[in-house]
């Protein structure tokens, strides 16, 4: 932060691995990074995104045991501190991006004071969040039996009976991927028809392992410390009943933490920040978006991580080659 000021060089938005990777990268280029890290949630006490939720990760490379999210999410957390990263513990709720210097407004994580930071450049990294049943027993079973990733999880699940609820082409995709490892694969759906493209339905239909259950609702997850089974409703008879598997993949769909930035930021119609290709650029100069926010393909720490990276070194780059003038310090700070 300039001194002389108070404008940022970078505030960098949220705290998963791609907003952690990119304050790292950042303060290692001495550009003293802002992170609006976000707040602990109903199933975390910690800000640091969709890890946060996760226990085991085997796929992350550097751990030959794997890690647990949270302790990852902390190393990185810290990593980044010790090159001088800052860390607010609070929600960006607006922001201004029509003119240089740009605003982030939060509000102070003790007193409640809003409180403005201006800055030259932004990354965005606000991630995005998987869509749940809304059941209690799914949330408590959450990384003990149920997941909402079978690349990250379906190693766990070796010669199980598995259950994937949805119908959309995410549901059968797991449902596929998920055999590799599990004995039989039960596709819940509550319709009597699928959302997904042909080619994946066929997929899933002509796959033995696969079965389908129609016109089901998963109304509660069993078990105490682990999954042991689901209880479902049929909607058309009216009945309910058991169904015997020790995993629940949740594949319903994802929705990108975007609202903030709605009619600022270009998006796809499913609300994903739009950056240029092989960049992390977006449609307005010095903000870059990095993460799950801006993809809706991979979803992976690692690819979160390297496009955090990638908006770091995007944003240092587009500092060196706008430097701010004089007069227009000036101006700033009228
Ligand atoms: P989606 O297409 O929105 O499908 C979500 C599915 O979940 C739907 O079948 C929906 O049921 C069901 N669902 C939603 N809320 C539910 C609830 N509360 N309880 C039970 N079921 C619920 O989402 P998606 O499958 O994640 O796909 C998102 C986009 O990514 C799509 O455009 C898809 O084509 C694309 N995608 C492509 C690929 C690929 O080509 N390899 C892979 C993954 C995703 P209804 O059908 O009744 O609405």
């Amino acid at each position: 932060m300039s001194e002389a000021t108070g404008i940022r060089e970078v505030v960098i938005i949220g705290s998963g691995p791609a907003g952690l990777t990119a304050a790292i990268y950042a303060a290692r280029a001495n550009l003293l990074p802002l992170v609006v890290e976000g707040e602990p949630s109903s199933t975390s006490d910690q800000p640091g995104g969709q890890l946060m939720l996760t226990t085991d990760i085997e796929n992350f490379p550097g751990f030959i045991e794997g890690i647990e999210g949270p302790q990852l999410m902390g190393n990185m957390r810290a990593q980044a501190e010790r090159f001088g990263a800052e860390f607010v513990t609070t929600k960006v709720h607006r922001v201004d991006f029509s003119a240089q210097p740009y605003r982030v407004w939060y509000h102070h994580p003790s007193t409640g004071e809003e409180v403005e930071v201006r800055t030259r450049s932004v990354i965005v990294s606000t991630g995005a969040r998987s869509l749940m049943l809304g059941l209690e027993s799914e949330v408590r079973l959450l990384s003990h039996g149920v997941s909402t990733c079978a690349t990250c999880d379906g190693f766990f699940f070796r010669g199980q009976h598995i259950a994937v609820v949805g119908g959309g082409d995410s549901a059968l995709e797991e449902a596929n991927f998920l055999t590799k490892f599990g004995d039989t694969v039960t596709v819940i759906h509550r319709r009597d028809s699928l959302r997904a493209s042909k080619i994946m339905q066929d997929r899933a239909r002509n796959n033995p392992k696969i079965s389908f259950l129609w016109n089901t609702e998963v109304v509660e997850v069993l078990g105490e410390n682990k999954v042991e089974g689901l209880r479902v409703h049929n909607k058309v008879t009216g009945e309910e009943s058991v169904v015997n598997v020790t995993g629940l993949f949740v594949a319903i769909g994802h929705a990108p933490n975007t609202d903030l930035f709605k009619g600022i930021l270009d998006m796809d119609d499913a609300g994903y920040l739009q950056t240029a290709a092989g960049s992390s650029a977006t449609n307005l100069p010095g903000i870059f978006a990095c993460g799950d926010v801006q993809d809706h393909i991979y979803r992976q720490a690692i690819t979160a991580a390297g496009t955090g990276c990638m908006a770091a070194m995007d944003a240092e780059r587009w500092l060196e080659a706008n430097p701010v003038s004089a007069d227009a310090l000036v101006d700033a700070t009228d």
